[in-house]
């Protein structure tokens, strides 16, 4: 039994499963203070006799091993959790492997492992939710560097008719700060799920988003690209990218998969709600073991 834990700003998933990926239970915890939260993590896994973890995590996160600080949650906005040694703290109760990468690389390598990039060895996963964060699975391996990758924070060219001025706390006008879910709520001041019949709301949304999957295409030539996240279950969303993309791109990259079967290419997931776990219970027998 492998145990897994996608840790998320609002809420953390806890499961166990084996190794193919399988969930046989989960529970859900609020995310408030780290004690308290972690306190019901441990209490979950506490009889459940398994022999290694996965963490995906919200971030950023240290994911460099020889790093005093390696497990750290490090700068999140999110109140409580700047600074946390999430890691360290679940060591002090399990001793056993820890697998452990940001939430969106595991997502990422579950839907290579299980799901909609099932035998690929190259796609992205990019979630449109409260922030907006891309994992990248690059032949075989996620990547990691510096730090790690926020492709989420890159900055794109403004709707001309975008009057709204960003609400990212670092960046402003970054991509989270134009095209993540609390981004739409505050330019049309409406819950994002209220606007599905606006037709310029979600029209603007794929502009931003489009852009900014042009720009992962052209870096790093992903072999699919999945969208989850609260936001991307506005389907319409996706013919739109798909339009934008092509435009973008400019007939420049001569690729079917572009040209002609984009549909096939850009993507939703295809794990549902286990997407997390899944990719979690990866980084265990894929990655990333200390
Ligand atoms: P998180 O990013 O916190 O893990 P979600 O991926 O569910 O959680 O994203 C939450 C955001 O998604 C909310 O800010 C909201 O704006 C947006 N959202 C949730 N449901 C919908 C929907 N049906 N249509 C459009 N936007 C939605
Ligand atoms: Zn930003």
């Amino acid at each position: 039994m492998i145990g897994a834990i996608e840790a998320g700003g609002t809420k953390f998933v806890c499961g166990v499963g084996d190794k193919d990926g399988n969930i046989f239970e989960r529970v859900t915890i609020p995310t408030t203070t780290p004690d308290e939260t972690l306190e019901q993590v441990h209490s979950f896994f506490q009889n459940k006799k398994i022999s290694a973890l996965g963490v995906g995590s919200f971030g950023p996160v240290d994911l460099d091993r020889s790093s005093s600080t390696y497990g750290y949650i490090t700068s999140t906005p999110k109140r409580h959790w700047n600074h946390v040694n999430l890691i360290g703290e679940l060591k002090k109760h399990f001793s056993i492997p820890i697998g452990f990468d940001t939430d969106v690389n595991a997502a990422a390598l579950g839907e290579s492992l299980w799901g909609a990039a099932k035998g690929l060895d190259s796609c992205i996963y990019i979630t449109v939710g409260t922030g907006i964060g891309v994992g990248a699975l690059v032949e075989g391996k996620l990547i990691h560097g510096l730090t790690h990758p926020e492709m989420g924070h890159i900055l794109v060219r403004r709707h001309v008719e975008d009057a709204y001025q960003g609400n990212c706390s670092y960046h402003g006008d970054c991509l989270e700060g134009l095209a993540a879910g609390p981004a739409i709520e505050k330019r049309w001041g409406k819950k994002a799920y209220e606007l599905s019949n606006e037709k310029k709301v979600w029209e603007m949304e794929a502009y931003y988003l489009a852009q900014a999957i042009t720009q992962y295409i052209l870096i790093l030539s992903p072999k699919r690209i999945i969208l989850g996240g609260g936001v991307m279950k506005q389907e319409q969303l996706f013919p739109l990218i798909h339009t934008h993309v092509q435009s973008n791109i400019g007939n420049y990259i001569q690729h079917e998969q572009i040209m002609e079967r984009i549909e096939e290419y850009i993507v939703p997931p295809n794990l549902g709600d286990n997407a997390g776990l899944a990719g979690a219970i990866g980084l265990v027998s894929s990655y990333n073991i200390e």
